[in-house]
């Protein structure tokens, strides 16, 4: 049998997890990054929770095939630098390179929201066989995204390929942590939510919101008849239902899966982003995409990760 692990570097936690030759997960473990303690202490962490999972998994280090590692930040085509991590404050870290030194398997990096949108492909909402083009939308903290074309990642010959969440939606719109305006994740990603949410409560409206509301709460307070909420769910929708359109006319994918903490949100998000969708897009020519929630959560970065390793 063949095993390869998994690895989720995110700016608090460590997930690294052995997966089978199906994708299915045989054992999974989390340590935090203690990114303040720097780069080199980090691979070492990482190198170190990838010989425990293998370890506490029952296996051999020479059973292990590869590990696929998902870093927060783009990383070169060839997967084998991180070029930046603004969340670990990392620029040009040769991961590859360091972690085979420090562990006796082949590696390979690929950015986190393009290894969860793979895991999905193999082994979560995109698994169906007759699923080959499919997009993930992560609303979390910022808007992730991974583009599956022809059951392969795409991710550009500069690997800055698949960054939907920076897509102009508008013109002189909200500024954004990249430096444009208007873009997808300043009206769409959970930090987003809550910020409208915030807006809203300082704006002294009657509204079921209070202090710290999070993107779900926002939705639970729409579904209770909240105006003030639904206005922002309004929006969040709006805006998510025109970026399909927009990704549905570049890339033709049969589903569109929306994933991350916002996604919690279920059936009232993907109701609302299909009907905007059907609103907004271009009714001559047919589609058959699917707009659906992903399945995996947390688990699809190293899924993934291990299945890009696993890639033949
Ligand atoms: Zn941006």
């Amino acid at each position: 049998l063949e095993y390869h692990i998994g690895i989720d570097l995110g700016g608090t936690n460590i997930k690294a997890g052995v997966v089978d030759g199906a994708w299915n997960i045989v054992r999974q473990a989390s340590i935090p990054t203690e990114t303040d303690r720097g780069q080199e202490h980090v691979l070492a962490r990482m190198a170190m929770i990838a010989r425990q999972v293998v370890a506490d998994a029952g296996l051999k280090p020479g059973q292990i095939k590869g590990v696929g590692v998902g870093v927060p930040g783009p990383v070169d085509a060839s997967g084998e630098v991180v070029l930046e991590a603004p969340n670990l404050g990392w620029k040009l870290c040769p991961v590859r390179e360091r972690l085979e030194e420090l562990t006796p398997w082949k590696c390979l990096v690929v950015n986190d929201a393009n290894a969860a949108a793979y895991g999905e492909f193999i082994a979560g909402a995109g698994r169906d066989p007759g699923v080959r083009d499919m997009i993930l939308i992560t609303l979390g903290t910022g808007v992730g995204s991974g583009i599956v074309i022809k059951g392969e990642l795409f991710i550009g010959p500069h690997g800055a390929g698949a960054e939907l969440g920076h897509s102009v939606m508008t013109i002189n719109g909200r500024p954004c942590s990249c430096g444009q305006r208007g873009c997808l994740e300043q009206y769409t990603s959970a930090s987003a939510i809550g910020r409208e949410a915030k807006k809203k409560i300082d704006s002294g409206v009657k509204t079921l919101l209070r202090a710290g509301a999070t993107s779900k709460d926002v939705f639970d307070a729409a579904a209770k008849g909240d105006a003030a909420a639904q206005e922002i769910v309004d929006e969040v929708c709006e805006y998510m239902g025109l970026a399909c359109v927009n990704f549905v006319h570049a890339f033709d994918p049969e589903v569109i899966l929306l994933g991350g903490g916002a996604a919690a949100a279920g059936e009232p998000l993907v109701r609302g982003v299909r009907a905007a969708f059907k609103r907004h897009m271009w009714h001559v020519a047919p589609t058959h995409v699917t707009i659906t929630t992903a399945m995996l959560g947390n688990d699809a970065g190293f899924i993934g990760a291990a299945g890009m390793a696993g890639r033949k």
